[in-house]
């Protein structure tokens, strides 16, 4: 037993440290190097809801919905561009009535997103949204009425080059399956998916994806994980009504979390009762931690203690926002003492561990570079400063 821990240890002890560093040199490709962050996305096939791939090998997109009366059209197009800064990839608008479907018309030309046209019931809010500038409508070919509506509506998804996405909800399952299974499950929401591929495949339309989302987290990844071993078409995740913003980023974590890093999601929202910069923030967060997309600062810090040599969340907080605006991926390191600092830094682009008496050592690219006395500059000024230079260089 000792020989076997001696020989583990040994294993660790016998790597190079030059090399543990070249490796942490380059976050973004360090699934090569690093085989236990590798997550293999399950094989899709790939549809075009505007001009954003999804599915395939396209990067995993970030959607999110707008809250503001559609009718509202400067509303809503500086909702969406309020979320456009943010990153986000693809935008839902809620088309309840004639008027807001034909809005989409002067919403669309005002923004660079492709725009999902969200449509309940109302096959004819689908047409209009198609005829006026929608990337893709949200309905589900079961719920519109008789196969003439059906065929309308796909004949115009069709002539308007409009994808679809079937958005199966547990809390809006067909009768009939309420009746079969005795309450919303998994079964009965595969099955509901399923029933809506159908139509959309008897009409030999193929360009659709689906969501099959339930408040509950075990059902939402237990549908999910069921409907991606039974088709290959691109996968919408998200959990649904998750809650506010605390909430809701928890919830969504751990099950769109579990589905991503099994593989399973083309495109993904975050629904939470916040603003939806929040859902996109949220979204790329999920992903920039599973390694499946890179974009922007990834600040690594500690929660801080007695034996901080700066206020960490102070400066942490500050820092987010001031670095809000890169887009270029980076890691940050900013940890109060030497405890973690070193250590955190070897694995970040830039790091920043508190010294004794406001003398913070500063590392680039996980070697020791220069100390910063405060005072002098503030930590937050310094750090902005050096990500800023670093943006340039990569250019
Ligand atoms: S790194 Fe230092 S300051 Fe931060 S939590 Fe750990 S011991 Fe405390």
């Amino acid at each position: 037993m000792l020989c076997l821990q001696f020989d583990i240890l040994k294993k660790y002890i016998d790597i190079p440290p030059k090399k543990v560093h070249v490796e942490a040199m380059n976050p973004t490709d360090h699934t090569h190097h690093r085989p236990w962050r590798q997550i293999e996305r399950r094989s899709s096939r790939q549809i075009m809801v505007g001009d954003v791939p999804v599915g395939g090998d396209a990067p995993i997109t970030v959607q999110s919905m707008t809250n503001t009366d559609t009718r509202d059209v400067k509303a809503t197009v500086a909702q969406i561009q309020d979320l456009e800064k943010a990153g986000v990839d693809i935008v839902r608008v809620s088309c309840p009535d004639e008027e807001s479907s034909r809005s989409l018309k002067e919403i669309s030309a005002q923004v660079s997103v492709p725009i999902v046209a969200d449509i309940h019931f109302h096959y004819k809010r689908g047409i209009e949204a198609a005829q006026n500038g929608a990337a893709c409508l949200r309905i589900n070919p079961g719920n519109i009425g008789s196969e003439t509506r059906v065929k309308e509506l796909i004949q115009a998804a069709k002539d308007y080059n409009c994808s679809i996405r079937i958005g199966v909800n547990a809390g809006s399952l067909e009768r009939d399956l309420l009746e079969k299974y005795g309450e919303p499950c998994p079964d009965a929401m595969v099955e509901s998916a399923l029933r809506h591929i159908q139509i959309l495949e008897d009409h030999d339309f193929f360009n659709f994806k689906i969501s099959c989302k339930a408040s509950d987290v075990f059902m939402a990844t237990t549908a999910y994980t069921q409907l991606a071993q039974v088709c290959d078409y691109p996968l919408h995740v998200g959990v649904t009504e998750a809650g506010g913003l605390r909430t809701g980023t928890v919830k969504s974590s751990i099950g769109m979390g579990n589905l991503l890093w099994a593989g399973i999601g083309d495109t993904i929202r975050v629904s939470l009762s916040a603003d939806p910069v929040e859902e996109v923030k949220v979204g790329f967060e999920m992903l920039k931690a599973l390694g499946l997309r890179h974009k922007g600062v990834t600040v690594v810090s500690c929660p801080s203690c007695a034996r901080q040599q700066f206020n960490v969340i102070e400066t942490v907080e500050k820092l987010e926002k001031r670095l809000e605006h890169i887009s270029t991926p980076l890691t940050v390191s900013i940890i109060g003492c030497v405890v973690n600092g070193p250590g955190e830094a070897m694995m970040t682009d830039i790091g920043l561990t508190g010294g004794g008496k406001g003398t913070h050592q500063i590392y680039i690219g996980g070697q020791t570079a220069h100390r910063l006395k405060e005072g002098d500059e503030s930590i937050v000024d310094h750090v902005v400063a050096m990500v800023e230079e670093k943006v340039k260089s990569i250019g």
